[in-house]
C-alpha cells in the first residue's frame, strides 16, 4: 500500500517548488477543488439558492466531520468565514461578565478581538517555552475565576502543543467554559477533549479552501449566547447557533471544505497526527544550526510547525521573499505582532505537511543556507 505521504501528494496538483507553509494555507486536493468548481457551475445552471439547497447534504456532512474532530454534534457546528470571525461572533454574543484568561503567547489579532468586545484579559502562567504550567494555572484561576478560558491549543508563531486535555479538565472542575482556538490545532492535534467551544479555519492543516471557518459550541452555552442582531425571524425555529451562520456565503468554499474534512477522516486523523509529528522531528533535525538559524521547539514536539530564530543581522521577511523568488519555496516570516506579548523578534516558520520527505528537507536546508549567506 502507498504511504500516507504518497497518497496525500498524489491526490493534489503538482507543487511548484517546496510548500513549507501549511500553517498559513495548505495545498488543496483535486477532489476539494473540483467539488467547489462543480458547485459554482451548478449555481450558474440552476441558480445560487437552488444549488445551495442541493448542496445541503454535502455541507451537513462537513459539519458532521468537523463534529467528529471536536467532539460536538453536527447540529452544534456552524460555518464562519474563518477563525477570527468565529471568535468575534462568539465573544460579541457573550452573556454576562466579560473576563477571560489566556496565554501570554495569544495570537495578536485575537487580543484585538477580545479588546474590541470589551473583554478583560488575565494571563495564565507559562514556562520559558511558552507552554502552559497547568498546576500554577489552577492556582491563578482559583484566585480569580474568569468567565471563560481561551486557549490557543497550537500557536501561529511557535510549534508548542499546549496541554489541551489537562486544561479542559481544569475548566470542567471549575465549571467555566473552555474556548479553544484550533486554527492550527484542528487536523493536527487531538481536539476532541470536551471543550465547550472549538473554532478553526478551513485552509490550514485541513487543507480546505480559503475564506471558510467553523465554530462548534456545546448546546448549553449556545442557548445562553445573545446574538447581537437578534436571531432573524426568517430562521424560524432552528437551533440558536444556526443564527450565527451567514446566509450569504461562498457556498462553493463550504462544499470544498466539507470534501477536505471528509478526506482527512478517510486518511485517518491519528495517522495524520503521527505523521505530522514525525515531519516536525525531520524538519528540526534538518534545519537546526543551518547558516546560524536556531530551532525554537524541542526536537520531539508533536507538531509540524518549526520556527527558526535568525542569525544576527538576518531579517526573516527578506529571507522568506528570496526563498520564494529564487527557490519557489514558501514559508512564513512571523512578525512580533502575531504574539505581541511573547515573541521577542521575528522568526521564520516552516510548516511542511505530511508529504514532506528527507529530500525536500535537504533541498530546503540548502536553499536556506544559500539565501542566508547572500543576505
Ligand atoms: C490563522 C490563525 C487565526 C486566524 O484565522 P483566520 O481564519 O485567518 O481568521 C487565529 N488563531 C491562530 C492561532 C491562527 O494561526
Amino acid at each position: 500500500m502507498k504511504s500516507l505521504a504518497d497518497r496525500w501528494r498524489d491526490c493534489r496538483p503538482l507543487v511548484a517548488g517546496l510548500h513549507f507553509d501549511s500553517a498559513a494555507c495548505s495545498r488543496q486536493s483535486d477532489a476539494a477543488i473540483e467539488a467547489a468548481l462543480a458547485h459554482t457551475r451548478h449555481e450558474a445552471e440552476v441558480g445560487g439558492y437552488v444549488a445551495a439547497e442541493a448542496a445541503e447534504p454535502v455541507i451537513e456532512a462537513g459539519r458532521a466531520a468537523v463534529a467528529v474532530l471536536t467532539g460536538h454534534r453536527a447540529a452544534d457546528v456552524v460555518f464562519t468565514t474563518g477563525s477570527e470571525d468565529a471568535l468575534n461572533r462568539l465573544l460579541g454574543s457573550w452573556p454576562g461578565r466579560r473576563t477571560l484568561a489566556c496565554l501570554p503567547g495569544e495570537f495578536g489579532p485575537n487580543l484585538t478581538v477580545m479588546a474590541a468586545n470589551d473583554f478583560q484579559v488575565q494571563l495564565l502562567p507559562v514556562g520559558e517555552d511558552g507552554r502552559l504550567l497547568v498546576d500554577r494555572a489552577a492556582a491563578v484561576l482559583d484566585a480569580e475565576l474568569p468567565a471563560l478560558v481561551h486557549l490557543t491549543a497550537l500557536a501561529s508563531h511557535r510549534g508548542t502543543a499546549q496541554p489541551l486535555g489537562e486544561m479542559a479538565q481544569l475548566c470542567r472542575d471549575r465549571g467555566i467554559p473552555l474556548v479553544v482556538d484550533a486554527a492550527q490545532a484542528l487536523g493536527h492535534l487531538d481536539c476532541n477533549v470536551g471543550a465547550d467551544v472549538v473554532y478553526s479555519s478551513s485552509r490550514k492543516w485541513l487543507a480546505g479552501p480559503r475564506g471558510v471557518g467553523v465554530l462548534a459550541v456545546a448546546p448549553a452555552l449556545a442557548d445562553r449566547l445573545q446574538h447581537r442582531l437578534g436571531a432573524p425571524e426568517w430562521l424560524g425555529a432552528v437551533a440558536p447557533l444556526r443564527a450565527f451562520e451567514l446566509g450569504e456565503a461562498n457556498i462553493a468554499a463550504r462544499v470544498g471544505f466539507a470534501v477536505a474534512v471528509g478526506e482527512h477522516l478517510a486518511q485517518g486523523p491519528a495517522s495524520i497526527r503521527a505523521r505530522l509529528a514525525e515531519v516536525g522531528r525531520l524538519t528540526r533535525s534538518a534545519l537546526d544550526g543551518v547558516a546560524g538559524w536556531r530551532v525554537v521547539e524541542p526536537y520531539d514536539e508533536p507538531t509540524a510547525i518549526t520556527t527558526l530564530v535568525p542569525p544576527v543581522g538576518v531579517v526573516p521577511a527578506a529571507v522568506r521573499a528570496r526563498l520564494i523568488a529564487e527557490y519557489n519555496t514558501v514559508t512564513t516570516a512571523a512578525e512580533v505582532a502575531r504574539a505581541p506579548l511573547e515573541l521577542r523578534g521575528p522568526v521564520l516558520r516552516c510548516s511542511p505537511h505530511v508529504d514532506a520527505g528527507g529530500a525536500d528537507l535537504e533541498a530546503f536546508a540548502g536553499a536556506l543556507e544559500a539565501v542566508t549567506r547572500a543576505a
